[in-house]
């Protein structure tokens, strides 16, 4: 039975539900990225009331910080963390690419350079599902080779290659007697290709004939041009059967994802909702602003005069402006809960309106109030 099933279409964006063994969530939805087992600046609790179900962790740094011997010992990641939602772990391909970590990759998997004691390790793929099966995560993701952008259609293609024949070894661990602990996890792959569409749409199709429960897009938001994300999308759609659960992964800015969904995205990941509170860089309903700026040291309306977060409804720009200014813990905390705010508030909108049949008219009005800015 598939894990994904479609509610409504409105011309390509759609709603649905993906049934994970900590409940169902609604689609299409974003997921705060809990890097090290929390969000940035706002807790689990604060998150559900926000009305995020998901939520992605990270299954290497875990590995290595606390070790699964501790997460083992606490009954999981969901209690360690004290979540009882859904929760996905990335196995950790992205972060194995940074210059920090890598050692060296083969067909045999990742050798990394271990940040803490700098022993040198390496990831197999079948390391990478065992530990996440460990974890016991609802939704497992296999590694895959994601090159840094800019390399040439030969790299692309080769880690295309091994990303596939990476996903088969995933799989055949996945399913192995070592893996006892989580028999209810879901198993998704990862199509590499960069912006060469033939590259991407070979590799979504040999994944998904090896069989998975979804095919999600990696390798965006470290580079590419908006379009290019979105014309592979749709293109790795066409060969793909209708109800493959469209998860985009690492894009998070409001005009991203709003133009991703109109492609037929169903879920994505990132940390940039965060980061950007981090860095003063608010959303808002007329575009995003820097709080930062001198021109707010006054400014007594709230971040958006249409939000009504906790933040909005009690401080003002000129009050969070000077939080911000004297590196106030509780900056990055008001600002943070304030961008989460507004971008579950988005993907709510977001949903009413394609079951409404009402979605491209909503996002012209959101694209247009927004303004060209990120
Ligand atoms: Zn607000």
């Amino acid at each position: 039975m598939s894990c994904f099933e479609i509610i409504s279409n409105d011309s390509f964006a759609r709603t649905g539900l993906l049934n994970t063994a900590h409940g169902k969530v609604m689609t299409p939805f974003f997921m705060p990225v809990a890097t090290k087992g929390a969000v940035k600046n706002i807790n689990n609790f604060q998150l559900q009331e926000l009305g995020f179900d998901c939520i992605i962790s990270n299954a290497f740094i875990s590995y290595l910080k606390p070790g699964l011997s501790v997460i083992d010992n606490a009954g999981g990641l969901h209690k360690f963390m004290s979540w009882d939602k859904s929760l996905f772990t990335d196995s950790g391909g992205f972060q194995l690419i940074l210059d920090q970590f890598i050692h060296n990759i083969s067909n045999k998997g990742v050798t990394f350079k271990n940040p803490f004691d700098k022993s040198i390790e390496l990831v197999s793929p079948e390391k990478a599902v065992l530990i996440q099966n460990s974890l016991g995560s609802d939704v497992a993701m296999c590694l895959d080779h994601q090159p840094l952008f800019g390399k040439s259609r030969t790299d692309y293609l080769d880690s295309a290659i091994r990303t596939i024949e990476w996903a088969k070894r995933c799989k055949e661990a996945h399913y192995s007697n070592e893996n006892k602990i989580n028999k209810n996890q879901l198993l998704f792959s990862i199509a590499q290709g960069g912006i060469h569409k033939d590259i991407r749409q070979k590799c979504a199709l040999a994944l998904h004939k090896i069989g998975f429960d979804a095919v999600a897009l990696g390798g965006f938001g470290i580079g590419e041009a908006q379009k290019d994300m979105y014309s592979i999308i749709r293109s790795v759609k066409k060969v793909l059967p209708e109800n493959n659960f469209t998860y985009i992964m690492g894009i998070g800015s409001p005009l991203e994802l709003i133009n991703a969904v109109s492609n037929g995205a169903d879920c994505f990941d990132s940390n940039y909702p965060m980061r950007m509170a981090r860095h003063g860089k608010i959303f808002t309903s007329n575009g995003s602003i820097d709080i930062g700026k001198t021109k707010f040291k006054s400014d007594f309306n709230p971040l958006d005069n249409n939000c009504n977060c906790f933040v909005c409804k009690n401080y003002s720009r000129s009050y969070l402006h000077h939080l911000f200014k004297t590196y106030e813990q509780n900056a990055h905390i008001f600002l943070t809960y304030h961008n989460l705010f507004f971008i579950s508030g988005l993907f709510k909108n977001i949903r009413i309106s394609i079951n409404e049949n009402n979605f491209n008219n909503f996002k012209k009005n959101f694209v247009l109030n927004y303004g060209g800015k990120k």
